[in-house]
């Protein structure tokens, strides 16, 4: 007999799965009141969600008795008929996923997306044309691969590793290794040398934002104020043609054309579907100018890297800025985000449970403290600056259900759209 545990859409989606392959399981949505071992008995293999963490009871019971915890990630895999690649990374994660998958299609190809990125793995299998696929591109999150043991990957990249979700793991170090499994199943790894955490692997394809090395390595040149993107020696465009903005997505950029390059995707082709990839809703999103101000909605910036990669994108365009900032801070270091905010930014709103701390370390910007997103907006259009951008650097779930819907709340507001209901 299975047992899934969990209570979201991952689990749901290993229910669906087993019923139809007429697999036996018990389905436990909440574990964290349980009192008894005896719960496991019978049972041979678990699915977990990537949601419960290692440190919870079920868990350490059912790794005292021997019994396999197994990702949705690694069942999607033994079954998969397709080439699975697999991307995780502390930032960029569904971006390059969904670019590479943008690619793949335009290249001709049947292309299925999913995983951490919204829709589970194996609901891409449950599909009705899942015979038909013939590439399946996963976001894989570190959570995911706490619980995989085994996984075959054609090609795979950890996109960066920088500090995040530090109350799931004992240490950095653990959250390092954590991410890094992921090469242990891949047959033709993609590094990223920027990232100075990611060791070097002999017959991977490389990126990074210096000239390549090697023929088949890709990377970037400054020629004459301009900056190209390069396969080795080759040029293949200028990156102003890239549709979005900032230097981070130019590594997003090299690292979906590493893959691809990886899997024989034609350049051409790729190059053209860089050009027209609009990215994702949340991420450094545009949303509207209104009275000369351009608002810009990054609610996925959970973690202060991400923020301080939407301030770096936007200084470029805008002398002034407002930035709406707040919600549940994450254990993490922020001295390097209040540096650069004092340094660039003109105006910040402080939103959430974060902002008494947050209001501590803020030197030089001006400051308002506000409760809901309305007064929010209010506050930043009235600044006199040119661009107001939503990039909290905190999780959402002190005043939203998720970053998706923070993110609708303050487009609506300033779409005068309101079909969002508030929490
Ligand atoms: P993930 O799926 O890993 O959370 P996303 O593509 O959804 O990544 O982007 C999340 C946030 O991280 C965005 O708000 C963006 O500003 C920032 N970001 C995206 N790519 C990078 C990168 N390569 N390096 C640093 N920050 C990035």
């Amino acid at each position: 007999m299975k047992l899934i545990l969990g209570n979201g859409k991952t689990a749901q989606s290993i229910a669906y799965f087993l019923d139809k392959q007429n697999i036996l399981f018990i389905l436990l949505k909440d574990t964290r009141r349980l009192k008894n071992k005896d719960i496991l008995r019978g049972i041979d293999e678990i699915f977990i969600s990537p949601g419960i963490p290692q440190t919870q009871d079920i868990v350490i019971w059912a790794r005292e008795q021997n019994i396999p915890l197994t990702s949705d990630i690694e069942l999607f895999s033994r079954h998969a008929k397709a080439p699975i690649i697999g991307i995780t990374g502390s930032n960029g994660k569904s971006t390059v996923t969904q670019l590479l998958g943008e690619m793949i299609a335009n290249d001709g190809k049947k292309v299925a997306i999913g995983g951490n990125i919204g829709k589970p793995a194996l609901d891409c299998l449950n599909d009705s044309l899942s015979d038909e696929v013939d590439y399946y591109v996963l976001e894989l999150s570190s959570y995911q691969l706490d619980y995989t043991q085994n996984l075959e990957l054609l090609t795979g990249v950890v996109l960066n590793i920088t500090p995040d979700h530090l109350d799931r793991y004992s240490s950095f170090q653990h959250y390092i290794d954590s991410k890094l499994s992921l090469y242990k199943y891949c047959q033709y790894p993609v590094i990223n040398l920027d990232d100075l955490l990611t060791p070097r692997i002999d017959d991977a394809k490389c990126f990074g934002v210096d000239m390549p090395k090697q023929v088949s390595n890709f990377g970037t040149v400054t020629c004459h104020d301009s900056c190209y993107i390069l396969k080795g020696d080759d040029t293949l465009m200028n990156v102003n043609n890239i549709a979005l903005i900032g230097k981070h997505n130019i590594t997003n950029v090299l690292a979906a054309l590493t893959l691809g390059d990886q899997i024989r995707l034609s350049i051409n082709s790729m190059v053209e579907s860089i050009k027209t990839f609009k990215g994702l809703e949340h991420r450094l999103e545009w949303v509207i100018k209104k009275k000369n101000i351009d608002y810009y909605n990054d609610s996925k910036a959970t973690n202060a890297i991400s923020t301080i990669t939407a301030i770096k994108a936007l200084v470029v365009k805008y002398k002034t800025i407002s930035l709406i900032l707040g919600g549940v801070e994450k254990n993490e270091n922020y001295s390097e985000l209040f540096i650069l905010i004092d340094k660039y930014i003109s105006s910040v709103i402080l939103l959430g449970k974060s902002a008494k701390v947050f209001k501590n370390n803020i030197k030089v910007a001006k400051i308002t403290n506000v409760n809901s997103m309305q007064a929010a907006i209010d506050a930043a259009s009235n600044s006199n600056c040119e661009a107001v951008l939503l990039s909290p650097a905190c999780a959402s779930f002190d005043m939203f259900n998720d970053f998706e819907h923070r993110g609708d709340v303050f487009k609506d507001i300033k779409s005068d759209r309101s079909h969002v209901v508030l929490k």
